[in-house]
């Protein structure tokens, strides 16, 4: 019944239109595969195209697929020595000695007071008058007051921009409106900031000892504010009496208002109950210098809620910011966070969806740069997804000529080009070459110099638009085909048993009936195919004229090939009901197969083959059982090691294979072919090679641990779901432009580079990053500031040709307090991340820890150093208040598992969470790094608002306490022994906590509020994030807790790492070495 196929390439020559004679027409019955001997190739692996052409090292392929440049050995923040502080000034700091110090002695006091005029005067119509307040952390109080009042002007920055925004933005028409110039640099930088924490003022304590608790350092009395001593805003802490303070958000720190006695102040032993010792010495994977160092005499616990607070900053920006618009007129300007809801508005910069920066203040020469060690990096979001309540990009069309472009450095028009000469030529603000404007583009100008249909115009007005490509951006000059969607099921035992190929198949009825579509059109223009495969590969004929689907097999893996090229990619409303027919049948015709082993990389091969063929771009969706180990290209074997961790060679384990993937993941990229992975492992499947070509050509991968069609189904189908539909681009280039004086010089994403500017993504979807870092070539200047501009060439889901463009003006400032006052933390530990994540490819694990923690110290000790009071005590460890939970982040991120070298974790997990984070925006590595931890148990059912995070530490839990915790990846719901049985009833229709059943994947659907409540905060946040999330059910002190506790990245790590206290004090420890 079945006709195998051999060397099916040459006989097809031959007899190319009796093809379909050799079909196997499935409604003839069932195929027992196992029962027909298949005869594989005897070539084995021959070198012959396409495999033949791996090239070890082209273009830095081995480096992770990085620029040329990334070949080398170390680069970027891996491989530069630590800057000592007592080392001669820089030349930069000659050249202004204004540029590493502060001007002026300003004390901690008259920081505090500055930073809340900064803050009321950008937000007066929300807080006139709210009180002054900063995180300061153990400073007692007494010493705070008697420190000098305020010393620079305060009200510099009173209302720098209060316009309206125009109203012509984010609507189809644009109006000119009356407004002030968008724009506008920031008239004058905001005051600087401090977070200060002092030492311990005991005598007795160890020198490098652990931070003061925070004895609260005060403000002003606030004028007009509310009184002092109202409830924290923070998270209730559990059994610890709360921080006292003032709930006015925005206000730098949990410390406003007058010091509540006996709260929060000095140490009082006995009172910090938990787990929150001192420095654990010995622990494994601690830092490079060894924890060891930290121990002294036996340590007073300290108060957790006196060091910095990853939940309140949170909440502060939210209570600041949230629920506004924010424009995007002001050059250089600090975006909200990205855990906080906020409205953007375009005028003339890129919404923070798609572009954040590590600084909106860049140092104006490379030795300032050196010399603060803050990476420089943007992190692209190019396709992100808006809010309904902001507008689509508009689409400029600027017929056959195309976009107008720079002559020199081919920038594209935007709202940085100048217009001169009465609209004649413009300069280009990235190049400052002077070009002539085309005729048919030709305007005059305004008395303000500005084109009088400036406000027509999106290029010229806003921050983000797109393009009509022409043909010129089309490959072989020809408007593209719509994208095709692959679905490629392995039907070998395992997924056969498990009941997921059926899961598979009856999911797709629905699910392709929802393929995503370009904006406005009725339906999806995506073309469907369909293989499945074990050992060979079975292809569909699924043409719409046909009463049957087709079937044909191709067992030569080793010269992969589609045996059809009519009815095999097919546009499934016409095809719907030859695609049921064959959905219905795919498993029941392997119910019987007893075949185990699979191919891999001809699977991908042929799916390339399929879009060469059909010249399109588009997505392969592989849903795959294990490691291939069928005699074929790309074959693999068990290189798991466990003695390799912790040794030089711990690197190779992250390493892919080198050969059949990485040409592989060319031809892929080269054809806008773009891999998404789901697997269904039961054992170690060589993650790292089997993830190569989905993370580099903008894909994605899945892991699906022992697959149980109960328990793992929904989780896997959600995940399928959101794949499918999720808005995606094709076949795109991305190039980043700066102005002159910096540029870009590496790139972290599920991308690919063949030189070193080019950024190709066989797709982009809307969760995908770029990250990108800059250097200096040249100094820059004050007055213009630097520009971004980022170029996405693509293709649409409608099959369009387009280029969306993204720009960005950025500040540069000779002061170092001014980038610190601009940075942002959780971009920082976007691109510390990814770098780090790089770097374990070529370095030890270990000495990648050790830079972390060196730049930390080395960025914090800069601030200490140069901008930070000169009054006050050098032993204080003083944080810029928007790095003040850097330390936290970092922690967290040393203790991630790619990070810990500990031989109990998973090498396939460690090695999935690197590359997943590769491809991260700034709010994905937030979440993932520092979970949101919510409590449930005394919430109001009833009530629509979520319950405030708390921090995510034991100290928070109790009892008698129920929490969710979720980190865009991982959903747990915890339960404390004490639970009432009141609650347990609600939740689960249990007697009591006992009666829970393990691995309980949902929650009963009951008809209580309770019930109803969390069950919506569930679905919302499965909703809300890019993957799907497993609800995991766990009782305090049961043995899965454990895997529950790793998400508690402010305690000291399972797998080693420090908690959060002692990393501050370890980093405090090595701030004050570098300044002596
Ligand atoms: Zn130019």
């Amino acid at each position: 019944m079945v006709v195998v196929f051999t060397n099916l390439r040459r006989w097809m020559l031959a007899h190319t239109r009796t093809l379909t004679r050799i079909t196997v027409f499935l409604h003839e019955g069932k195929v027992n595969q196992h029962k027909h001997q298949i005869k594989m190739s005897q070539q084995g692996y021959v070198a012959t195209p396409p495999y033949s052409q791996a090239q070890p090292g082209m273009g830095g392929y081995q480096g992770g697929y990085g620029p040329p440049g990334a070949t080398q050995a170390f680069y970027g923040h891996y491989g530069g020595t630590t800057q000592p502080y007592n080392a001669p000034p820089t030349a930069g700091m000659m050249k202004s000695p204004a540029a590493g110090m502060t001007p002026t002695p300003v004390s901690q006091y008259s920081q505090n007071v500055q930073q809340n005029v900064q803050q009321n005067g950008a937000h007066p119509h929300r807080y006139p008058a709210p009180p002054a307040a900063s995180a300061a952390y153990g400073q007692p109080p007494q010493s705070s007051y008697n420190t000098p009042g305020p010393q620079s002007p305060v009200n510099s920055v009173a209302q720098p921009h209060l316009q309206r925004p125009p109203p012509a933005m984010g609507q189809p028409h644009m109006h000119p409106g009356p407004q002030s110039p968008p724009m506008s640099p920031q008239m004058t930088a905001p005051p600087m900031a401090g977070t200060p924490l002092s030492p311990p003022p005991t005598a007795g304590a160890p020198q490098m000892g652990a931070p003061q608790m925070g004895a609260p350092l005060m403000g002003a009395p606030p004028m007009g504010a509310p009184p002092m001593g109202a409830p924290p805003m923070g998270a209730p802490s559990m059994g610890n009496p709360p921080m006292a303070g003032p709930p006015m958000g925005g206000m730098g720190g949990p410390f406003p208002g007058s010091p509540p006695p006996g709260v929060g102040g000095f140490q009082q032993p006995g009172q910090f109950g938990g787990p929150m010792g001192g420095p654990q010495p010995g622990m494994p994977g601690g830092f490079p210098s060894g924890p060891s160092q930290l121990a002294g005499p036996p340590q007073k616990k300290l108060d957790p809620d006196s060091i910095p607070s990853p939940t309140q900053v949170i909440e502060d920006d939210q209570l600041r910011q949230g629920e506004q618009i924010y424009t995007t007129n002001i050059r250089g300007q600090v975006p909200p966070l990205v855990t906080t809801q906020f409205t953007a508005q375009d005028q003339g910069n890129a919404s923070p969806r798609f572009m954040r920066c590590t600084s909106y203040s860049l140092p104006c020469t490379a030795d300032l740069a050196k010399q603060c060690q803050v990476p420089l990096a943007s992190i692209i979001k190019p396709l992100a997804r808006l809010p309904n309540n902001e507008s689509p990009l508009h689409v400029v069309n600027h017929g056959e000529s195309g976009p107008i472009r720079c002559n020199r450095c081919k920038a594209y028009m935007c709202p940085f080009m100048q217009f001169t000469e009465g609209g004649r030529r413009f300069q280009c603000g990235f190049c400052n070459c002077v070009n002539e404007v085309p005729m048919p583009y030709f305007q005059h100008l305004d008395h303000m110099g500005r084109r009088v249909d400036f406000y027509e115009r999106p290029e010229l007005c806003l921050g983000s638009y797109e393009f009509a490509a022409t043909l010129d951006y089309c490959k072989n000059n020809k408007p593209p085909n719509p994208p095709a969607f692959i679905f490629m099921i392995d039907v070998s035992y395992n997924n056969v048993k498990s009941g997921l190929v059926k899961m598979i198949c009856d999911e797709l009825k629905t699910l392709l009936e929802k393929l995503p579509k370009e904006e406005g059109s009725e339906s999806s223009v995506i073309k469907v195919g369909f293989v499945t495969y074990n050992k060979v590969l079975h292809f569909y004929n699924v043409k719409s004229a046909l009463a049957q689907p087709q079937m044909m097999v191709v067992s030569d893996t080793a010269e992969m090939f589609v045996p059809l090229l009519d009815g095999f990619l097919v546009n499934y409303q016409d095809s719907k009901a030859v695609i049921y027919n064959l959905l219905d049948q795919i498993p029941d015709m392997f119910a019987n197969s007893n075949e185990s082993e699979t191919v891999f990389a001809p699977v991908i091969q042929a799916g390339v083959e399929a879009l060469k063929a059909a010249e399109c771009s588009g997505k392969l969706f592989i849903f795959q059982s294990a490691m291939p180990t069928a005699e074929a290209p790309g074959k693999l074997k068990n290189r798991d090691d466990k003695k390799l961790i912790n040794t030089d060679k711990e690197k190779t384990l992250f390493q892919p294979q080198k050969g059949v993937y990485e040409q592989l993941a060319k031809d892929c990229v080269a054809n806008g072919c773009s891999v998404d992975l789901f697997l269904f492992p039961s054992q170690y499947v060589d993650l790292s090679t089997m993830a190569s070509v989905p993370s580099h050509t903008g894909g994605s991968v899945y892991k699906y641990n022992n697959f149980q069609v109960e328990t793992d189904g929904e989780h896997f189908l959600r995940d399928l779901r959101k794949d499918v539909q999720k808005p995606i681009g094709f076949d795109a280039v991305m190039r980043v432009r700066t102005s002159t004086g910096f540029r870009a010089t590496d790139f972290f994403g599920a991308i690919h580079m063949n030189n070193t500017t080019d950024v190709e993504m066989a797709s982009v979807d809307c969760d995908k990053a770029v990250t990108v870092e800059f250097k200096h070539d040249d100094s820059l200047g004050e007055d213009t500031g630097a520009l971004i501009q980022c170029a996405l060439l693509y293709t649409t889901l409608g099959g369009q040709r387009r280029l969306r463009i993204h720009n960005l003006s950025l500040n540069c400032t000779s002061q170092l307090s001014n980038l610190y006052k601009s940075c942002e933390t959780d971009s920082l530990i976007n691109f510390f991340a990814k770098s780090a994540y790089r770097a374990i490819l070529k370095q030890p694990i270990k000495n990648v820890r050790e830079i972390l923690v060196n730049q930390t110290a080395h960025m914090l000790a800069c601030y200490r150093k140069n901008c930070a009071s000169a009054t006050s005590a050098a032993s204080q460890l003083i944080l810029p208040d928007l790095m003040k939970v850097f330390p936290v982040y970092m922690n967290s991120l040393m203790k991630s598992s790619p990070l810990v070298a500990s031989t109990e974790l998973s090498t396939d997990e460690r090695a999935l969470q690197r590359l997943s984070v590769m491809a991260m925006g700034v709010e994905e590595t937030q979440l993932l790094f520092y979970p949101r931890l919510l409590p449930l148990h005394n919430m109001d059912p009833n009530s629509d608002v979520l319950p405030a995070p708390v921090r995510c530490s034991e100290e928070r839990l109790s009892d008698t306490g129920m929490f969710l915790l979720e980190n865009g990846h991982s959903m747990f719901l915890w339960l404390g022994q004490g639970s009432s049985p009141d609650l347990i009833q609600s939740i689960f229709n249990l007697p009591s906590l006992a009666h829970l059943q393990p691995n309980m994947a949902n929650l009963p659907e009951l008809e209580n509020p309770l019930s109803k409540k969390i069950r919506s905060i569930v679905n919302d946040l499965l909703e809300k994030r890019p993957n799907s999330m497993k609800l995991h059910i766990v009782r305090q002190k049961d043995q899965p807790e454990i895997v529950f506790r790793q998400f508690l990245v402010e305690d000291k790590g399972l797998h080693g790492g420090a908690s959060y206290m002692d990393f501050l004090c370890f980093v405090h420890r090595e701030i004050r070495q570098l300044l002596t």
